[in-house]
């Protein structure tokens, strides 16, 4: 269902949107925390979307149960290295993890440096325990829900760190919290040389979309399903190159698209966007990027051309060097030669 002679690649992936319910669960045991349900399987009716949320902010707060038992800066490394392994599990080839330190910070006032610094810890037992098997980089998440000044603090512990990230996001709730608040935030983030994508178009209309990009400096967009209303802002998107980063199953159960047959990823590939396909929050959401494609294919309707240009906009939209993108071009036909 997707090609196999290019990679397969996941650029809108929250890693602390993809804690193993399992680990949660074991977590909180050894900590005598209580989570909701008297067993497992109960547990997991509650941390995963059964069917839909009734909104974007309903469905974040899914998220919460996994960093609630982030009670030491083991733990977050933790969830980081198994972060890696089932990127291996899922065979994807190279992924952008994206994280907000402050909110896997929060719960046990963990200090947020030395959470960033945990999650690099993680990645990097994980990069060498699988090296070969799957590439992985981080994006720095300013999560909006937590206001202005809290978001200062996790820009400036993320921006110590700013060698290990390969760009910033800002995500959380759209609608509470407009992209105007955040705007010194990344004038500093563009004097750090840092790339942007920007959670946009999801919970607001095009009108947040042109400000993630006229004001925030956004070259890829997470969602950004409601650019569709605008047909000036398309035109914009394929006219520069700037990405759409399409999360199906999350678009769906975020009540962001009421069907996913009329998702507008369709009309953005026959406009010449360039958008790809991502999970978003797989543990949360159920899903993997494998089943990502096969909905697209069958119940969005897209054809094996249509498939084959989300992966080769993948790559193209990751925040990396040229010669690196190109390695991942090849990356595959050069695995079978071998
Ligand atoms: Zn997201």
């Amino acid at each position: 269902m997707y090609n196999k002679d290019l990679p397969l690649i996941d650029l809108h992936r929250h890693l602390d949107g993809n804690i193993r319910p399992k680990t949660i669960w074991q977590l909180a045991q050894d900590q005598q925390f209580k989570l909701p349900g008297q067993n497992y399987d109960e547990f997991l009716t509650h941390a995963t979307i059964q069917d839909k949320a009734d909104n974007l902010v309903e469905f974040l707060t899914k998220l919460d149960y996994g960093v609630s038992v982030l009670k030491t800066l083991d733990d977050v490394k933790r969830i980081a290295y198994e972060n890696v392994e089932d990127l291996v599990s899922a065979q994807i080839d190279y992924a952008e993890l994206r994280f907000s330190p402050f909110y896997m910070a929060m719960e046990h006032k963990l200090p947020v440096e030395a959470v960033v610094e945990a999650v690099i810890d993680g990645i990097n037992q994980g990069r060498k325990q699988f090296a070969g098997k799957t590439q992985v980089n981080l994006i720095g998440i300013l999560s909006r829900s937590y206001g202005q000044e809290n978001c200062t603090t996790e820009l400036d512990a993320l921006l110590r760190f700013k060698d290990h990230l390969v760009g910033m996001d800002l995500a959380g709730d759209e609608k509470g919290f407009a992209g105007q608040l955040f705007e010194e935030h990344f004038k500093k983030i563009h004097k750090a040389n840092l790339p942007v994508t920007v959670h946009a178009g999801e919970a607001c209309g095009a009108e947040s979309v042109w400000h993630a990009i006229n004001s925030l400096g956004a070259q890829r967009i997470g969602h950004g399903v409601n650019s569709i209303q605008d047909p000036k802002l398309v035109e914009h998107l394929a006219q520069n190159d700037i990405a759409i980063e399409s999360c199906l199953t999350s678009n769906y159960q975020t009540g962001t698209v009421a069907n996913l047959a009329e998702h507008p990823i369709t009309e953005f590939l026959n406009q010449g966007v360039q958008v790809c396909l991502n999970t978003d929050d797989p543990a949360v959401e159920q899903t993997e990027l494998i089943d990502e494609f096969s909905i697209a294919k069958n119940i969005v309707g897209l054809t094996t051309v249509q498939i084959r240009q989300l992966q080769l906009n993948a790559i193209d939209a990751c925040f990396l060097s040229d010669s690196e993108k190109q390695h991942l071009r090849t990356l595959k036909s050069n695995e079978k030669s071998q």
